[in-house]
């Protein structure tokens, strides 16, 4: 196997014309709650927010990968930096990670993440030879820290003020130390926000080479509505020189990162191309394991209109398929649901029952029916609105966020609730 790390477009300066890197969608949730984000946007730790990525399974990303790389031959790195945060979805990263290394043994990995929860998967990364990480550090000082974030979510336990970044920060030195113990590049973001931590990310570029990171990226804040910083105005260019300037000092600076999107695929600096798009579109259509043979959507409805309807009260459940050169779902059977009670055997229950449908479309779902049918295969949506309209959504890839219920955005894939109760 040979894996050149002088092709990685992000951290050879001249390989940057030459190579490009893809981003795999596939980690839709986060962890913490940053005061400059909104998640209706793509993560500002290392994407351009107001773009809203499609979110794929490791297996989707697999199957977009293969196209992308026949489309882009020059793809010389896969990432994972997003929607939300790689380590908030910790099993569909690690499985990219390992499908990616399974089928690409030259391809070099990379994860961007907000370093809350990365430490336990070194040792895999490690074995995967995952040889770029970039950790998102703000603030050394938790003070400051409980500026920047909101809350942090960590083992189910919430934190918050000055405990969050102190639990934040603890995790991340933590982090930084096991990477370069285990010799993985370690990049260093700093977003520069003003009045907050600008005249703070020099300690930050001090700390972090003390410790042995890399190289260091500061990134300028990214002014975003509807958020708790939205009123705080874009830092001045200058004022970006001059902290490269001062940090420069303690780390070689990153000049040329462009905040990709977190599908961003081809050079750096260039729009993603359409077809390239087009494949990410069709991939995020595709059963969770494209390979498996799964025509069918199912819904659970009281009146066979409308998507109103509880996993738990279903008593049957309505059988759609989306006919070859048509845009509009037909309905095919109605299939008696299991009785209530049993626990998870009534879920796997409804699971093989509903082992040729690619996707559920219920008005509620508990947490643990929904873990057994999604890793039993199918896709969990939770709506509101006409079944035609979200069984269309789900055979052509149409944005279904207005059908989304508020409490399951996140899941959707399109926005954080603001309530602070994380989305894990
Ligand atoms: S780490 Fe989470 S909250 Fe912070 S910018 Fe990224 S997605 Fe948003
Ligand atoms: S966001 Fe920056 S580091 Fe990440 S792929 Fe784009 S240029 Fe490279």
């Amino acid at each position: 196997m040979t894996i050149s790390i002088e092709k990685h477009p992000c951290f050879n300066d001249e390989s940057r014309h030459t190579f490009g890197r893809i981003h795999l969608p596939v980690a839709p949730k986060c962890n913490i709650q940053c005061n400059y984000c909104n998640r209706k946007f793509d993560c500002l730790n290392e994407n351009r927010p107001g773009v809203t990525s499609k979110v794929l399974t490791p297996h989707q990303a697999l199957l977009y990968l293969d196209k992308a790389v026949k489309l882009s031959p020059n793809i010389s790195v896969v990432g994972i930096a997003g929607p939300g945060d790689p380590f908030a979805n910790p099993e569909e990263t690690m499985e990219t990670l390992r499908l990616v290394r399974k089928n690409y043994p030259d391809m070099l990995l990379c994860v961007a993440t907000n370093g809350l929860n990365v430490l336990d998967y070194i040792d895999e990364l490690k074995e995967l030879q995952v040889s770029h990480v970039t950790l998102t550090i703000n603030a050394i000082d938790p003070q400051i820290g409980a500026e920047i974030y909101a809350w942090v979510r960590h083992r189910k336990k919430m934190y918050r003020d000055t405990r969050a970044a102190e639990m934040l920060l603890h995790n991340q030195l933590e982090a930084l130390k096991k990477l370069k113990a285990s010799g993985i590049t370690a990049k260093i973001n700093a977003i520069i926000i003003p009045g907050i931590n600008d005249r703070h990310i020099v300690d930050v570029a001090r700390a972090t080479a003390e410790m042995g990171a890399d190289i260091f990226n500061c990134l300028p804040y990214y002014n975003t509505r509807e958020t708790v910083f939205e009123n705080i105005p874009e830092p001045h260019p200058e004022l970006v020189t001059s902290i490269q300037r001062k940090t420069s000092q303690y780390l070689p600076q990153m000049k040329h990162c462009a905040r990709c999107r977190a599908d961003a695929v081809g050079i750096i600096g260039q729009d993603n191309s359409d077809a390239l798009m087009k494949q990410l579109q069709e991939a995020a259509t595709m059963p969770r394991k494209p390979d498996e043979h799964r025509p069918y959507v199912a819904v659970t409805s009281m009146e066979g209109v409308l998507i109103n309807q509880h996993l738990g009260e279903a008593d049957r459940f309505l059988i759609y398929s989306m006919p070859e050169n048509s845009d509009r779902p037909v309905f095919v059977e109605s299939r008696e649901a299991p009785p209530a009670g049993g626990g998870s055997m009534r879920w796997e229950a409804v699971a093989s029952q509903l082992s040729d449908c690619r996707a559920l479309l219920v008005n509620g779902v508990g947490p643990s029916p929904e873990k057994v049918l999604k890793t039993s295969g199918i896709d969990v949506y939770t709506l509101d609105g006409v079944i035609e309209e979200g069984v269309s959504g789900i055979y052509t890839g149409k944005d279904m966020s207005q059908m989304s219920r508020i409490s399951q955005m996140h899941a959707c894939k399109t926005s954080c609730s603001g309530t602070g109760g994380g989305c894990g």
